[in-house]
């Protein structure tokens, strides 16, 4: 499994509000969402602990395509009546501006249309696993969002509520209506098909019980793991390219190249900037405690995250000599070694930096990777 795959910027959503609330959601047990004509429970346990708030600098979130319901629209054509849309799988969208652009209403990191923005936009750094369940995480990428929490031992195991997060998960609970029966009913026709295939080869493991095996020694990148793959070239799409938001430049995307990786500062109003070329590393870099201690608690917190599965084990090949743990372990190092190549390559682009890699490294280096994984397909859905 290759988990360099670039992000799928049509649906990413937006830049959200840290005001507003009602009750907090509770992490005791799963909260119920449309209980009345068909209750679908979503999972909040992967809240648990964070804090966040919005930065006004930021931004980064808004290059995107964001999805937009047929009755999201007339709200915002009154505001916009010029709003550009377009369709896709189905289902329409706001267009970006050309060129790895943002979205059409953001202006000098403010939304033109806040009050009639998506609901992708209302629920975002909220993401939702439509899969064998409804599972709530968050997109680590947002810059708004503490990760002091992933270097503690088991993060969601803590009843902790999270901060500032409750405009987002009403926002995701809105969107988690009985519609989204029928994604989950056929995540789970698929998921059954895999596991029947790995069983007859003897194969398949479930998923707790490779938690359980992965959760006491979690798989750590190795100098096989490296040099990760290149993300893709510029010449491709800017739109297409790993995006993470640099405190000094804004967003900055990626772009593989001849043995280095450009670094290019986005503009809004699409085009972008070279900044300089990076070799990645061919060998894991050296970490501090710290450093080490937050990408281990990064790949706990990928591990409990049923998208990870639902994107890994359909690609197992039936008769192939690996179960399903096997896989499991080379994709989470395969990840750690993503993270580490980009907090690496992050550093030396903007600081010339020598040394072990720190814990704000690692930090950096999650948020560049965090929305690329999570964009990946899988055998379910993403709210
Ligand atoms: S990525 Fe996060 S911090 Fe940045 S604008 Fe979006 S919600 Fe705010
Ligand atoms: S509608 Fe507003 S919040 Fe949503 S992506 Fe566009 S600018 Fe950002």
């Amino acid at each position: 499994m290759n988990p360099t795959g670039s992000g799928n910027r049509a649906v990413r959503a937006s830049r959200s509000p840290t005001s507003g609330l009602s009750a907090e959601p509770s992490l005791e047990a799963p909260v119920r969402v449309n209980e009345i004509d068909d209750p679908l429970p979503l999972d909040l346990v992967l809240l648990g602990g964070f804090e966040y708030a919005c930065r006004p600098d930021c931004g980064l979130c808004c290059y995107a395509e964001p999805r937009i319901e047929r009755e999201e629209r007339p709200p915002l054509l009154q505001i916009a009546p010029l709003a550009q849309f377009g369709s896709r799988r189905g289902g329409s969208f706001l267009r970006a501006r050309p060129d790895g652009g943002a979205c059409q209403f953001l202006d000098a990191n403010r939304c033109r249309v806040w009050s009639a923005r998506p609901s992708p936009c209302r629920q975002f750094p909220v993401t939702v696993h439509v899969g064998e369940r409804l599972q709530a995480s968050l997109v680590l990428s947002c810059p708004g969002i503490d990760l002091s929490p992933l270097a503690e031992a088991r993060p969601w195991t803590f009843r902790a509520r999270p901060r500032g997060l409750e405009a987002e998960v009403e926002a995701a609970k809105r969107r988690a209506t009985s519609s989204i029966r029928r994604t989950v009913d056929a995540a789970r026709r698929r998921r059954r098909r895999v596991k029947s295939a790995l069983e007859k080869t003897g194969q398949w493991v479930d998923e707790e019980e490779v938690r359980a095996d992965l959760r006491s020694a979690i798989p750590l990148p190795v100098v096989e793991d490296f040099p990760v793959p290149d993300p893709p070239p510029v010449n491709e799409d800017l739109a297409n390219l790993p995006l993470y938001f640099d405190h000094r430049k804004g967003p900055v995307a990626l772009a593989g190249g001849l043995g280095a990786w450009e670094l290019l500062e986005l503009r809004a109003e699409g085009g972008a900037e070279p900044l300089t070329l990076v070799p990645p590393p061919a060998r894991p870099p050296e970490l501090t405690a710290e450093g080490h201690g937050l990408l281990e608690g990064y790949l706990r917190y990928f591990l409990e995250r049923d998208a990870l599965f639902g994107t890994v084990v359909p690609e197992i090949e039936p008769g192939s000599l690996s179960t399903v743990t096997d896989e499991m372990r080379k994709e989470l190092r395969a990840i750690g070694a993503l993270v580490l190549s980009r907090a690496d390559v992050r550093r030396r682009g903007v600081r010339d930096a020598v040394g072990p890699l720190t814990w704000v490294d690692v930090a950096d280096g999650i948020r560049a990777c965090d929305q690329d994984l999570l964009d990946r397909p899988t055998w379910g859905d993403r709210l």
